[in-house]
């Protein structure tokens, strides 16, 4: 039975996805050895007017129970692609992350679609990765050819959120993720905690052993930046670099962000002698 306010929810959703009332929103993702743009991740808004802004985490589990999340993930893969081509004429070529359902990866064919969307759009398939958070009832490891399909056809694969879901180290290693996120749980009070350090610094060797990018995610404050640098961290998400921007703002938020950065790594001389070294 579902709730009369889940209802009414799930009928707003509908509506907001027939009408083109969901709009994408982009998260910058920087490298941490020279502050470079690496890649935006896409994430959805709806903005309901009586409701007001309602969270994905409340929308996304809702469409995936009740049959509407291929079209969500068709609507918003077909809206970032888009996007990517209206930054590349304004001159700017960045890569794409997207966050998809572990539920789409049902469908064998699924890779073809996203490839086919790709060719029409031209984008090439390189310039994506899919994000992929684990659901408890679906092990990611049942999932693996069609993981290996999307390898195949050259488009990039993390997984979100490490170290609070169910994948196992043994998953990763038999997997053929090209990314890893390590989960904002870890970053928050890891310059408070040792142990915290540790599990991150452990992450990040461990994924590194297995060939994979890391990526710190949730990183808010300066401290947390500094020290995913020092634990050789190679890429940054969270709130102190950039919140999701409007599609119109990230060509401003790139000469800010340059600056700031180089602010950042002036007052850490012998790590700018390292960064330089790497670039
Ligand atoms: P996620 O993929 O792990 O995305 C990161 C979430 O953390 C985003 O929340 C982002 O706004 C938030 N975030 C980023 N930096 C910080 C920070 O420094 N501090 C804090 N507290 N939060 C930060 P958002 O946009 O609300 O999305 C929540 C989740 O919903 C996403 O988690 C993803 O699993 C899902 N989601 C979002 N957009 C889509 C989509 O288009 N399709 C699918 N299937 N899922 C989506
Ligand atoms: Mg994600
Ligand atoms: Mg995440």
């Amino acid at each position: 039975m579902i709730a009369q306010a889940d209802l009414g929810l799930l009928d707003g959703f509908e509506r907001a996805l027939i009408n083109g009332r969901l709009r994408m929103v982009y998260q910058p993702k920087v490298s941490l050895a020279d502050g470079r743009l690496r890649r935006v991740e896409a994430l959805v808004r709806w903005d309901d007017p009586e409701l007001g802004a309602i969270s994905p985490s409340r929308f996304v589990p809702m469409a995936e129970k009740h049959g509407l999340i291929d079209d969500l993930t068709q609507w918003g893969l077909r809206t970032t692609l888009r996007q990517w081509l209206n930054w590349c004429e304004d001159g700017l070529d960045t890569c794409l992350a997207f966050n998809i359902s572990a539920l789409s990866l049902d469908q064998l064919d699924f890779p073809d679609l996203v490839e086919r969307m790709c060719r029409a759009l031209e984008v090439p398939t390189d310039r994506l990765v899919l994000e992929l958070t684990e659901g408890a009832t679906q092990p990611l490891v049942k999932l693996m050819d069609t993981l290996t399909r999307f390898r195949i056809k050259g488009i990039g694969l993390a997984i979100d959120d490490f170290g609070v879901g169910y994948s196992t180290l043994m998953q990763l290693r038999q997997l053929p993720f090209t990314e890893l996120k390590i989960d904002r749980f870890f970053i928050e009070d890891a310059p408070m905690s040792k142990d915290s350090t540790l599990i991150v610094k452990s992450i990040i060797d461990l994924a590194h052993g297995l060939g994979l990018t890391v990526t710190g995610e949730g990183i808010e404050t300066e401290e947390q930046l500094k020290l995913l640098r020092e634990l050789g961290c190679d890429v940054a998400q969270g709130y102190f670099v950039a919140r999701p921007l409007e599609p119109e703002k990230l060509k401003d938020w790139i000469v800010e962000w340059r600056e700031r950065w180089e602010t950042l790594i002036n007052e850490e001389p012998e790590l700018l002698v390292r960064a330089r070294r790497q670039m």
